[in-house]
C-alpha cells in the first residue's frame, strides 16, 4: 500500500498573530509543531504499511521551515517526505492549499490512500482533506476512528456527535483521522539519525506544474475581511445582606433576567 500522509506544520501555541494588511497568519519567530491530528495520519498510515506493506510518503506545503515537521514525520518512521514550498504558494486559502496538494499527489502518481488530519490546530477550517479528494476526483472518509483495508477496499468506523458510522469504499481514497484512532509513536534514536541524513526534495509551483492563478493569493477566493479578538465584558454584582434578603434578591435579578 502506497500511502501518502498530508501534514500541515502549525504554532506551537494559541496566540497566532495576524497581519493586519493580508489577513493572513505571521508565523515568523513562532516555534512550531506537526499539526497534532497529523501526527495521529501519520501513526495510522504506519501502521497500515507495518500491517500490508508498502511505504508512507509524507508531504506538506508550506515556508522553508516546514522542512522541520517532515523531519520529525521521518524520524517516526514515514519513508520518505517531499516539501511543496514556492513564494507563489504564499497566501494560500484552502481551495488554493487543497489545489497546490493535488498537484503534488498527481506528480508522486502511485498512491492507494491519503491520510490527513480532522482539522488543523490553527486554521481549523477541516476543509483541505475534503478539498483534496475533491480536487483528485477520489472518494473521501471524514473523522476516521478504525480503519481497515482489504482487497483494495476501505472500511471505516467514523465518530459522529453520538454515533458511530461505518462506511465502505474502493481504493483510492482520502480519510480524515480524529485523535482517538490511535496514539502517535514517539521517534525512535535510530528514526531520528535517519530522519537527520534524509534527503527531502522541495517541489515548486513549476515542478508540479501548478496553475499561477490558481495558487497562493491569486487562486483564494477567501477574503479575510478583518481579524480580531472578540471583546468580553463580564459584569459582576455581588449581593450583601442577610441570606433571607439576598435569596429573593438573587430570585429576582434571574427572573428579570428571564433566567427562572
Ligand atoms: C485569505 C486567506 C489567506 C491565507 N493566507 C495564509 C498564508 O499566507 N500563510 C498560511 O500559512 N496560511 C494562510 N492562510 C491559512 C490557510 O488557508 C490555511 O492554513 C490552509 O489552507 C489550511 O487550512 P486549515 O489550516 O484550515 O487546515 P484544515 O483544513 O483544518 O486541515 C485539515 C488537514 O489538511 C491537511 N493540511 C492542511 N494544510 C496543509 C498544508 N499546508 N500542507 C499539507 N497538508 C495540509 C492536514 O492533514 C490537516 O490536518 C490563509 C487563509 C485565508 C482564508
Amino acid at each position: 500500500m502506497n500511502i501518502i500522509v498530508c501534514i500541515k506544520q502549525v504554532p506551537d501555541t494559541t496566540e497566532v498573530a495576524i497581519d493586519p494588511e493580508t489577513g493572513t497568519l505571521i508565523r515568523e519567530g513562532v516555534p512550531s509543531i506537526i499539526n497534532p491530528f497529523d501526527e495521529n495520519a501519520i501513526e495510522e498510515a504506519l501502521q497500515l504499511v507495518e500491517k500490508h506493506g508498502g511505504k508512507v510518503t509524507i508531504i506538506t506545503m508550506g515556508p522553508p521551515q516546514a522542512e522541520e515537521a517532515l523531519r520529525q514525520a521521518l524520524a517516526m518512521g514515514a519513508d520518505e517526505a517531499i516539501l511543496i514550498c514556492d513564494k507563489a504558494f504564499a497566501g494560500s486559502d484552502t481551495l488554493a492549499t487543497s489545489y497546490a496538494l493535488s498537484r503534488a499527489i498527481r506528480k508522486i502518481g502511485d498512491f492507494d490512500l491519503i491520510i490527513c488530519g480532522k482539522q488543523a490546530f490553527d486554521g481549523d477550517t477541516a476543509q483541505v482533506g475534503p478539498g483534496l479528494a475533491e480536487q483528485l476526483s477520489i472518494p473521501q472518509i471524514t473523522y476516521a476512528i478504525e480503519v481497515e483495508v482489504e482487497n483494495k477496499k476501505l472500511r471505516v468506523r467514523r465518530l459522529l456527535e453520538n454515533a458511530f458510522e461505518v462506511v465502505e469504499t474502493r481504493l483510492p481514497a482520502l480519510i480524515t483521522v480524529v485523535k482517538q484512532i490511535n496514539e502517535p509513536r514517539h521517534a525512535s534514536l535510530r528514526g531520528v539519525m535517519k530522519a537527520r541524513k534524509a534527503d527531502i526534495p522541495v517541489w515548486t509551483a513549476e515542478d508540479v506544474e501548478a496553475d499561477p492563478l490558481r495558487c497562493g493569493l491569486n487562486g483564494s477566493p477567501t477574503n479575510v475581511v478583518k481579524v480580531f479578538s472578540p471583546q468580553h465584558e463580564y459584569k459582576g454584582e455581588i449581593l450583601e445582606g442577610e441570606i433571607q434578603q439576598v435569596t429573593q434578591t438573587l430570585i429576582q435579578r434571574l427572573q428579570e433576567a428571564k433566567l427562572l
